[in-house]
């Protein structure tokens, strides 16, 4: 993408639609609006030609011609960084063998924890810069990176470090620590010396290095319980961060109510979570991020209650869940599709879903809407109507980004 406003963050977009999305699915359209961004946040929505940017030399105006202008879309859970790939695994899956053969041939996450262990960290940031700059192209602007794929102080703490190298003017990363993603193959199965090492020696020296904002666990049968999982969830809530939770994606574990004291700001997933957990959800402000392009990859017929979730008020988000093994997808736009077609969000939903609800999902209120105050981050459209987000499959109508006032415009998406 090139940079076309000058070096002022300072910009006017007129004549623009802006389509805001709320928590509850729907959206408003409006009609040829000027939004004045100044010093990174959005200082002025106007109704056109009311708001000029008279003499102040220093504001780019950028005529959008009547686009429609969404916040810039949000990816709230990817496991953006790794080294290698698991493209054969994916071939024998295609052709009917087990998961046991599977590993046998070397494939499984803990293959992709070797060669992430094995990467130099120079490697992996070129690796995980060069997927970020892809993922832009569909109108992210802020995208959460999970560590998980190290399982060990050297290897998070360099996962972490490449997600703190991403973070800058093109996108904004917020990074997790999934240290309770797998067990390591050092442990030997012992599940419960690996969460004491995660709880007493890896998270601590993580968080002194300033390295985590979100701490994430994974809560599945082929994972942790709920009981392994919690004195790693109460030790981040201890050191004041806020947890998520991958919950019920191959089985239901019934363990919401585990986690309900810590008010996880997202659970995801969610195939197979029972009404005792939605029930236990709706007492509090834990959004559910669905994710529909992993549930597309493995072929699963189980699909996440959304209708008991929508009756309940639960907020839905929607993420790609990038990774090798289950989502090798870079584009929000094609998990808004899926996320219509496979667990019938409508259109304004999917569209909640990577703006307003995936910025509640990473406890941040600063982006998601077009509102004074918020940060100047926007998606720019060459769409005839929004529900068109949702519809495409495999392009992108991308006109322009905004980050923080800057503008990027890739020449090959506009027409
Ligand atoms: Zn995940």
């Amino acid at each position: 993408m090139s940079l076309c406003s000058n070096n002022s963050s300072d910009v006017l977009i007129t004549n623009a639609t802006i389509v805001n999305p709320s928590v509850d699915g729907s959206w408003r359209i409006g009609d040829g609006e000027s939004i004045l961004i100044k010093d990174g946040l959005i200082r002025e929505i106007r109704q056109q030609g009311s708001l000029k940017a008279q003499d102040d030399q220093n504001v780019t105006v950028v005529d959008v011609a009547g686009r429609f202008v969404t916040p810039g879309l949000i990816d709230c859970h990817t496991h953006l960084i790794y080294a290698g790939n698991r493209a054969t695994e994916f071939a024998d899956r295609i052709v009917g063998k087990s998961y046991q053969e599977i590993l046998e041939n070397g494939g499984g996450i803990l293959s992709t924890v070797e060669e992430t262990r094995r990467a130099p960290i120079d490697r992996l940031h070129e690796l995980a810069s060069t997927r970020l700059e892809r993922m832009t192209r569909f109108g992210l602007t802020t995208v959460e990176v999970k560590s998980g794929y190290g399982l060990n102080l050297e290897t998070e703490t360099k996962m972490l470090k490449v997600a703190r190298l991403l973070d800058g003017p093109r996108a904004r990363v917020i990074s997790t620590f999934l240290g309770a993603h797998s067990l390591p193959t050092e442990f030997h199965g012992d599940k419960v010396r690996y969460m004491d090492y995660l709880v007493n020696e890896v998270l601590p020296k993580l968080t002194d290095m300033n390295l985590v904002d979100i701490v994430d666990g994974f809560c599945d049968q082929v994972a942790f319980s709920a009981n392994e999982l919690l004195p790693y969830f109460e030790r981040a809530k201890s050191m004041g961060l806020p947890i998520r939770v991958h919950l019920d994606q191959l089985g239901d574990t019934d363990s919401f109510n585990a986690f309900s004291h810590l008010a996880p700001i997202s659970v995801d997933h969610l195939e197979y979570i029972n009404d005792r957990s939605i029930e236990s959800m709706a007492q509090g402000n834990t959004v559910a991020v669905l994710v529909p392009t992993a549930s597309y990859f493995l072929k699963q017929q189980q699909k996440p209650p959304v209708e008991k979730l929508r009756y309940y008020g639960i907020p839905l988000a929607l993420a790609t869940d990038h990774n090798p093994g289950t989502s090798p997808v870079e584009s929000l736009l094609l998990a808004m599709n899926m996320g219509c077609v496979l667990f019938g969000l409508t259109p304004s939903e999917a569209l909640s879903g990577v703006t307003i609800n995936a910025a509640h999902a990473l406890g941040v209120s600063d982006r998601g809407r077009v509102d004074c105050g918020m940060l100047g981050d926007l998606a720019i459209w060459d769409v005839t109507d929004p529900v068109e987000l949702s519809y495409y499959m495999g392009h992108t109508p991308l006109w322009a980004r905004v980050v923080g006032g800057m503008v990027f415009r890739d020449d090959s998406s506009s027409r």
